[in-house]
């Protein structure tokens, strides 16, 4: 039944895979409008330290880079100092993904069982869908792409972040040319916006019936 079709949405940083999730999500589909999962909300609720509760993935997380201070006093976790960890040394990155992303996928299943007894469509948005292996619960998978240059500038004027840094933050991600056989369509988002929400709309149709 394609009331309870799971589409993975994902795109590097730049890409423009907020704005097409904003998009998509208020898309007026038969079947109702798409329940959005989304897995980097997820990360951080999970990784937040609420005062007088137990953490057990901040706990883990804290167990597992044991000496290095990943957590502060207050068991809160340091995420300056996580990003360095990780970002200095691939086997770290790999470390900690393994504890997220198993945490992650559980919070993502439940959501989806929710959504699919409710019988709404899932988007389920997540810049890590190949790299966490979540494309194997999607019935279809997007990819955002586009141009080199055109992800560093959107991002620049985005959030007033450095060239090089942006660059740094590309490198580190997984290369558009592993993503692109693995993904089901393929949206390349270097023209407008208007250009991107065509692209949008087609590759729903192909999916889904489209209402008024
Ligand atoms: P991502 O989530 O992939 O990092 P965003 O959706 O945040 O990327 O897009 C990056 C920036 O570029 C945002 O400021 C967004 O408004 C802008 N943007 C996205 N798509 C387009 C487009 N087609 N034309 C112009 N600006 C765009």
């Amino acid at each position: 039944m394609s009331s309870s079709k799971v589409i993975g949405l994902t795109g590097g940083i730049g890409t423009g895979k907020s704005t097409a999730a904003a998009y998509l999500i208020a898309a007026p589909l038969e079947c109702g409008r798409f329940v959005h999962i989304d897995a980097d909300a997820i990360s951080r609720e999970l990784t937040r330290k609420i005062p007088g509760e137990d953490n057990p993935v901040l706990e883990e997380i804290g167990r597992e880079f044991e000496p290095d201070p990943v957590l502060r006093e207050d068991g809160s976790l340091d995420r300056a100092a996580m990003a360095d960890l990780v970002f200095a040394d691939p086997e770290k990155k790999q470390r900690l993904e393994s504890i997220l992303f198993t945490h992650i996928i559980a919070e993502i299943h439940a959501q989806i069982d929710r959504a699919k007894e409710a019988g709404r469509p899932v988007l389920l948005d997540a810049p890590l869908l190949f790299e966490a292996g979540l494309d194997s619960l999607c019935d279809e998978t997007i990819l955002l792409t586009a141009d080199h240059d055109v992800r560093i500038h959107r991002v620049t004027l985005r959030d007033g972040s450095r060239p090089e840094d942006v660059e740094a933050r590309i490198r580190n991600q997984m290369p558009d040319e592993q993503k692109i056989p693995r993904a089901d369509i393929i949206v390349d988002n270097s023209g407008t916006e208007e250009d991107l929400q065509l692209q949008l709309d087609r590759a729903l149709a192909r999916i889904f019936t489209i209402c008024d």
